[in-house]
């Protein structure tokens, strides 16, 4: 059965590429009944928070990424891997090194000067017991000194390092703590991961982490390490390049669903597909589809698949989204009148809408309360002629029935009977219903409004 996991180090928040790891973890187990686990990489007690775990469960959370069993804390196995440590010492294949740090800096000088490695090479790796000091020591593995080592990626090919490039590696440090590339190991082998699946700037780890693998005649998991995402310019992404934090995005409006799609596709493909479901993900993903190279980050791709998750999500599900996304944001709550007349107008506020935003602001006219405030540009539209015109209409109003048709054949005929186009009266009644000069359509507006309160605002409005 298939185990992955996701091993983010708390840094306060989500980064844009943790959240494609996780997210790559999750539809690898997720597609194939397998397990997802995550483990927090809190070792660096200065930096492990709660807070930065936090971040990272709310940015998970957000993704809907959901792990199975318990969040597992690297910082709290850390006897685990000290005692795998000591077994390898036990067995011979780690040792007490007593060297101190001046001796290690003469042996790099020395090294230097003579035109040799500089790789530290231990004095004591074959010394005898009896004549060690009664002195601190780190514990080191031996690492192979000759032949070579093979990693099997699935996404980079075969990686091979030359055996003698490879240190004594420290296991437990001089206060008997272990190092992260043990704890990394040791964790993956007690999880039972069968698939490291990460960023490919833990390659040169991979090396020596096998290392311990075969010094404890563990299995070796399977290696898909993915290539870094980068902005559009091609370079590492980095601040300038605009937002790194997962949840950047979704303070921005942008659905979780269009998130996940857009970082998918970050990096792995599937033929031309583009857009997909949850569904269609899980059944294609696989790490053949991983790229070599770096995907470039694409805001404008990301806004195009986010308005395709909007334009065909469920009405009620988003109306729910809105009203999460609202929360989170610490902005006011929907009145249940409010939330009915968004769930109406939904059909035409998710189209070509990209974030909630974009669809806050098409609802704009349901949002807001009479009386109402228009802006500057419908202010205008709304001059004494207009004025007049609309106290003309609204008797028109009062007994038509209330659907599409009936209500464009009673506007088309009052504009004919006013010489003018409906065209001209679309102003004044976008500045009437909505206090805006950019709204929805007018009859989409009539429609969700219906006519009382279509009525009371075109009153106002003329007053
Ligand atoms: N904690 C590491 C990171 O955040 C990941 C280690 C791993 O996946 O093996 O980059």
């Amino acid at each position: 059965a298939v185990v992955t996991r996701f091993a983010p180090s708390p840094t306060g928040f989500l980064h844009i590429g943790g959240a494609r790891t996780a997210l790559f973890n999750w539809l690898y187990a997720r597609g194939r009944k397998g397990t997802f686990l995550l483990r927090i990489e809190d070792t660096d007690r200065a930096r492990s928070t709660r807070e930065a775990t936090q971040a990272i469960l709310d940015g998970l959370a957000w993704l809907g990424l959901d792990y199975d069993g318990e969040v597992i804390s690297q910082f709290e196995r850390a006897d685990r891997h000290a005692e795998v440590a000591h077994q390898l010492l036990a067995e011979g294949k780690a040792y007490k090194c007593f060297a101190t740090q001046d001796e290690i800096a003469e042996f790099r000088d020395a090294a230097k000067a003579e035109g040799r490695s500089t790789l530290f090479r231990s004095p004591w790796r074959d010394a005898d017991p009896s004549t060690h000091p009664d002195a601190p020591f780190v514990v080191r593995i031996k690492a192979p000194q000759s032949g070579e080592t093979v990693i099997r990626d699935q996404v980079q090919g075969d990686v091979t390092i030359r055996n003698d490039q490879l240190d004594d590696m420290v296991l437990l440090r001089g206060d008997g703590t272990p190092v992260y590339m043990l704890a990394v190991v040791v964790d993956d082998h007690d999880m039972g991961v069968t698939h490291v699946i990460r960023g490919d700037d833990h390659l040169n780890n991979a090396a020596r982490q096998m290392m311990i693998y075969d010094a404890m005649g563990w299995d070796v998991p399977v290696w898909a390490h993915i290539p870094l995402i980068h902005g559009e310019d091609g370079k590492k992404l980095s601040k300038r390049h605009g937002a790194l934090g997962a949840q950047e995005y979704q303070a921005m409006g942008f659905p979780a669903a269009g998130m996940r799609n857009y970082l998918t596709r970050l990096g792995w493909s599937h033929g031309d597909d583009e857009f997909f479901t949850d569904a269609q993900a899980r059944e294609w993903f696989d790490l053949d589809g991983i790229g070599k190279s770096p995907a470039r980050f694409d805001l404008k791709k990301l806004q195009n698949l986010c308005g395709q998750h909007m334009a065909q999500a469920d009405d009620a599900a988003l109306q729910k989204e809105i009203a999460a996304y609202l929360e989170a944001a610490g902005r006011p709550a929907l009145t249940n009148e409010q939330s009915a007349g968004l769930l109406k107008a939904m059909p035409f506020v998710k189209e070509r809408s990209k974030t909630f935003d974009e669809m806050i602001d098409k609802a704009h006219f349901i949002l807001t309360d009479r009386p109402i405030q228009p802006d500057e540009k419908a202010s205008k539209a709304l001059d004494t002629v207009s004025r007049g015109i609309l106290t003309q209409l609204t008797p028109h109003l009062q007994s038509v029935t209330w659907d599409r048709d009936s209500l464009e054949a009673v506007l088309n005929d009052f504009a004919a009977s006013q010489d003018t186009k409906f065209g001209k009266l679309a102003g004044p009644l976008r500045a009437a219903l909505a206090g805006r000069a950019v709204t929805p359509s007018v009859f989409d507006m009539m429609l969700v409004l219906g006519r009382d309160a279509t009525l009371a605002r075109l009153e106002d409005a003329a007053a």
